[in-house]
């Protein structure tokens, strides 16, 4: 059944999932004339207190605006510069061995989230805390099965617990990298474990003063600069974020191998909330903190106390295609690329961009929606190769860094880097 043949005005349309790709693309919905839009979201109702920090690069911010997905109201820091450093001796911040431009606004998921979150219109119907377990296809749209009842018999009046089976004429799957849609859409469809995680937190700037080294001015790094402290085997990424009251948080995401006594099951995918990690993973992030980190940056990071430090494993995949029949996938839910690219929300934005540009365009032009999947499948694909590629010399395969120079980074940059895409590939008009 073609995409696209559904009568886009006024149509019954169901968002499952309502992060960043959910908010979005209800809001593509809406503006494309969508009759009752309904967004499922599995988690309960105080989504806008969570998250850490995502970066959105200058260009990209401004397509975003110009299409009106992002705007000034969304607090963030801008960033202009990355120093790469490595360990040396005693020296508090290491020996900076290349500076490279980064023009990137930084973000916090939850102030970003709570304001797209606050741009859908108040007709749509945002149900948090409902999962949805499965999802059909159907002769003219698809079922979507909510709760814990059985999805199927309850149906059909056989009996059994209750289960809620609600229908519509398109379903968008922005249920991330575990989604229930593509399961439904692409079942062949696994996530690939990369091998390597990142640690993640983010220290309130106050916190910050507890970091003291000697002869270190009071603020050692400029609010304009993102720091990769480079290591054997990994690396940390620091920059500040806002923290939605007004005031900035240093976020830091450390990339590197587990130990092989973690105990880690990561062949599906899974991640690892705050207060879950195993004493292995706090000791090795110790460790790296300790032995191979300058000692600031590493000292900043144990400012994270261990109950809020989180874990995600690296996974990557693209959806072989983000239409199959009334079912259009989104973001993380069609592609997971490694967030070297930095450019994971800015692809769940453009989608929603795109969807909007799409399903006004269906009802004159046939094809409108699949020419949405294919244009936004090219971008996805690049964008986990790009994930690929930096993860090599990032992580898997790092080079001698105390080796390198200005010269000798910015060549490793762009030898991972060939398609120019890091921030994300420019939004097709
Ligand atoms: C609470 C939260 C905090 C985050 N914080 C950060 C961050 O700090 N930095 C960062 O870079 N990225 C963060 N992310 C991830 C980031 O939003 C995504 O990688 C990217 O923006 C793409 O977003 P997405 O909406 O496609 O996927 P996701 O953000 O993964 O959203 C998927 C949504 O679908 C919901 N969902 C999943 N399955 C079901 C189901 N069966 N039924 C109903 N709902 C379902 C999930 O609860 C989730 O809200 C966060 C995601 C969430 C949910």
């Amino acid at each position: 059944m073609r995409t696209d043949s559904i009568p886009v005005v006024g149509a019954d349309i169901a968002v499952v999932g309502g992060s960043i790709a959910g908010c979005a693309t209800a809001l593509a919905a809406h503006r494309a004339g969508a009759g009752r839009i309904t967004v499922f979201e599995r988690a309960g109702a105080h989504l806008a207190d969570r998250g850490v920090g995502l970066a959105v690069h200058n260009s990209r911010y401004a397509e975003l605006t110009a299409a009106g997905y992002m705007d000034a109201a969304m607090p963030w820091v801008q960033l202009t510069t990355r120093r790469w450093y490595v360990r040396e001796g005693a020296a508090p911040l290491g020996r900076q061995i290349a500076a490279l431009p980064f023009p990137f606004r930084s973000y916090c998921w939850g102030p970003l989230w709570q304001e797209l979150r606050g741009r859908l219109p108040a007709t749509t119907d945002f149900r948090t805390g409902t999962p949805v377990r499965e999802v059909r296809a159907t002769a003219n749209g698809a079922a979507l099965h909510l709760g814990d009842g059985p999805s199927s018999g309850a149906a059909d009046g056989a009996g059994g617990a209750p289960s809620t089976i609600d229908r519509f004429d398109l379903v968008i799957g922005a249920d991330g990298y575990r989604s229930v849609v593509r399961e439904a859409a692409f079942p062949e469809v696994r996530p690939r474990y990369a091998g390597y995680l990142a640690w993640r937190g983010a220290v309130p700037a106050e916190r910050l003063a507890a970091l003291d080294p000697p002869g270190l001015p009071p603020e050692p790094w400029a609010e304009e600069d993102c720091i990769y402290a480079v290591f054997p085997g990994g690396h940390v990424i620091l920059y500040r974020i806002p923290d939605g009251r007004g005031g900035h948080r240093a976020n830091w995401v450390l990339y590197t191998t587990p130990p092989a006594d973690a105990g880690l099951r990561l062949d599906t995918p899974t991640s690892l909330p705050p207060g879950t990690l195993t004493d292995a993973l706090h000791s090795h992030l110790r460790h790296v903190t300790e032995a191979l980190l300058p000692p600031y940056w590493g000292g900043l990071i144990r400012l994270t106390p261990p109950q809020e430090v989180f874990i995600q494993p690296m996974y990557d995949f693209t959806a072989p295609r983000y239409t199959a029949g009334r079912l259009v996938l989104a973001g993380d839910a069609a592609t997971v690329a490694r967030p070297h690219t930095g450019g994971g929300a800015v692809k769940a934005l453009q989608d929603a961009a795109a969807l909007e540009a799409a399903l006004l365009a269906a009802p004159e032009r046939p094809g409108a929606l699949d020419a949405y999947g294919a244009e936004r499948g090219a971008t996805g694909r690049t964008m986990v190769e790009l994930g690929r590629r930096l993860g090599r010399p990032l992580v898997q395969e790092t080079p001698d860094w105390g080796a390198l120079d200005q010269t000798g980074v910015e060549s490793l940059w762009s030898a991972a880097d060939g398609s120019g895409a890091f921030g994300g590939r420019a939004l097709q008009s």
